[in-house]
């Protein structure tokens, strides 16, 4: 019998969060009481505690690649995985961008023969820093699920934009282009634009919404990435701390 053996044993006496005692048998388990707040707390601190082990180890792979002090350096960002099979385009969901393209250019004519507004002004692109540019085609287009509740998000302002935008362009033009570039088979349960490499309309036909939207992980990336464009990032998709998929993005020297 050894020592250690003799050692009593600590439990917790109170939440590790919110102060509040712990009862005898909650403490035999864990230091968090049952409260939503402490017990989201204390999931997320776990999560984040997973990640740096795991991104420690994946740190310590890349070093016969980069060397010890690169590898060490690595930046690691996590982004959410989703599904992303190809299916023929489904009818119905073909039919209900169509409608919805007609509806928005007719909402676009009545709106011109108010004399209204002339389109609105493209986004702006922004300067996208180095790793950034890759990260969107390497998730291949999380985000874009949520277009598919919101016909792409596109309004009559996009298709007055487009018809506006060179000598002889019509609304009904601005349909058929939208309608032209909706593809044969796109990412399944996602916009309908969402097709096998990425988007399937033109930066300046994207909605707005699109045109400036970045994700958590991206604009950590975007933000990052301008301090120090010559870092290196390894990209991992991770359901939680499982690792789905990781990509090395180096400054390449
Ligand atoms: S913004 Fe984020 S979720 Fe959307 S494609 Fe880029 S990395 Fe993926
Ligand atoms: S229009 Fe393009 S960028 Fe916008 S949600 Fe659809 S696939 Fe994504
Ligand atoms: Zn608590």
């Amino acid at each position: 019998m050894t020592g250690a053996e003799h050692l009593p044993i600590r439990r917790p006496t109170a939440c590790s969060w919110c102060g509040q005692p712990l009862s005898a048998l909650r403490a035999m388990r864990r230091d968090v009481c049952e409260r939503p707040s402490c017990l989201q707390q204390h999931d997320r601190r776990m999560l984040r505690e997973s990640r740096a082990r795991v991104a420690a180890d994946l740190r310590a792979q890349q070093v016969p690649r980069l060397g010890r002090e690169r590898a060490g350096a690595l930046r690691v960002l996590w982004i959410e995985p989703h599904a992303t099979r190809l299916v023929d385009m489904p009818e119905d969901v073909r039919r209900t961008q169509l409608d919805h393209l007609t509806r928005v250019a007719h909402l676009a004519r009545l709106a011109a023969d108010e004399g209204a507004p002339a389109a609105p002004p493209a986004v702006e692109a922004t300067a996208v820093p180095r790793a950034a540019a890759g990260l969107c085609g390497w998730c291949a287009g999380r985000c874009c699920r949520f277009g598919a509740d919101h016909h792409a998000y596109l309004e009559a302002g996009h298709l007055l934009r487009w018809a506006l935008a060179g000598p002889g362009r019509t609304l009904d033009g601005a349909v058929a282009a939208y309608a032209e570039r909706l593809p044969a088979r796109h990412v399944e349960g996602s916009c309908p634009y969402h097709g096998e490499r990425g988007c399937a309309l033109e930066r300046e036909m994207r909605s707005d919404t699109c045109n400036r939207h970045a994700c958590d992980g991206l604009r950590e990336l975007r933000s990052s990435a301008t301090a120090a464009p010559q870092a290196d990032w390894l990209f991992v998709m991770g359901a939680r701390a499982e690792v789905l998929g990781i990509r090395l993005d180096t400054r390449g020297d």
